[in-house]
């Protein structure tokens, strides 16, 4: 079977694909206040330009997806989308990035379609913080999207990004979630993709200091191997259900293992977090091109790829302003 690879001996067989850049909150590190211009709808891929894409994607090796956005439920169509690519041979597992904010009505539907892991940021446990950080006071909403999770016995890993004078205090809180929970919570280094550029890092929450932190409160806490392809550092506390694990996304130590590809809602295919995308594939698709000639090019972006996200970030022609609904995270 073909396996797509990229110039630096990489297998490439995971697709994080962006379903929407609409969003039900507004969170301080992915989005202004006053949120962003939204694409047009026609702009976006139709669910059926996806399909043809996830189907072409896995005839040259992508075996994973996970669905992400924007807010993916915030979409129409989408419960329909995930069960036609879950009928894709050679697609092995669906997994979902969300709010939580629409989830947990949806979860025994997922669980039917074989969605296996559930991904639900959550940056504090705190009602009054959860609404500074998203602007919205949904936190009840996405608390039942966590219960519902783990009662249907999904993989439950939450995803909390720090912020220096914002959630530093919810690490501990969070990180106790592991005492009693078999969940998964990862905090993740703040990128720069909040729609407006750069803050100042000098007060980073750097992969290194969450870690001090944690060791503070957990001097048991004891490393765990580390997946192939994975972006967290893994830890757990000896007698504890659930693992922690540190994502150091803005010091991109991972980067030598990436396995993945990513696809904006309006279609742009890029080869690292960091690249402004490498093109478009709806306007290909919207030209009549063949899958043979999706294929090819495919193949070829992939062998001018960047070894990591400082590569990437230098061959950009401007600056980062995007904002991660944009991009998908
Ligand atoms: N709306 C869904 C959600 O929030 O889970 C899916 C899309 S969101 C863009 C995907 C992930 O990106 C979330 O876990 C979010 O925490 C993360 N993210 C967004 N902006 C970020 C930033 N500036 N730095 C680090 N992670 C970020
Ligand atoms: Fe929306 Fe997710 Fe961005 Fe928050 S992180 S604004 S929930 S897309």
């Amino acid at each position: 079977m073909y396996q797509l690879t990229d110039n630096h001996g990489r297998a490439i067989n995971y697709l994080r694909l962006a379903v929407t850049d609409r969003c039900n909150l507004r969170c301080f590190y992915c989005m202004p206040e006053e949120g962003i211009d939204y694409l047009p709808k026609p702009h976006l891929l139709s669910f059926e330009e996806m399909e043809r894409i996830v189907r072409v994607l896995v005839g040259m090796g992508i075996n994973k997806v996970r669905i992400t956005g924007g807010e993916p439920f915030v979409r129409r169509g989408i419960m329909e989308f995930i069960e036609k690519i879950s009928r894709i041979e050679g697609l092995n597992q669906i997994n979902i990035t969300t709010n939580g904010v629409l989830t947990a009505p949806l979860v025994p539907d997922l669980k039917r379609l074989g969605v296996k892991s559930v991904n639900l940021s959550l940056d504090t446990l705190d009602r009054q913080r959860f609404f500074e950080v998203t602007r919205r006071d949904e936190f009840e909403r996405v608390m039942q999207t966590f219960d519902a999770v783990l009662e249907h016995g999904l993989d439950l890993k939450i995803n909390a990004v720090v912020m220096a004078g914002k959630n530093a205090q919810d690490i501990i809180p969070l990180a106790e979630l592991t005492r009693h929970q078999k969940v998964s919570v990862r905090f993740i280094e703040e990128m720069p993709f909040n729609g407006a550029g750069a803050n100042q890092y000098d007060e980073l929450w750097s992969y290194p200091k969450i870690l001090a932190a944690l060791k503070i409160h957990f001097p048991t806490l004891q490393k765990l191997p580390d997946p192939p392809n994975s972006t967290a550092y893994n830890y757990f506390v000896p007698g504890f259900k659930g693992t922690i694990g540190i994502i150091a996304a803005y010091s991109r130590t991972f980067c030598g293992t990436c396995n993945r590809i990513r696809l904006t809602p309006q279609g742009v295919f890029k080869t690292c977090l960091y690249d402004e995308g490498v093109f478009n594939l709806r306007d290909m698709v919207r030209t009549g091109m063949s899958d043979d000639s999706l294929r090819s090019n495919i193949a070829n972006v992939l062998r001018l790829r960047a070894k990591d996200g400082f590569e990437a970030e230098a061959r950009r022609t401007s600056h980062i302003t995007e904002s991660m609904t944009t991009i998908g995270g």
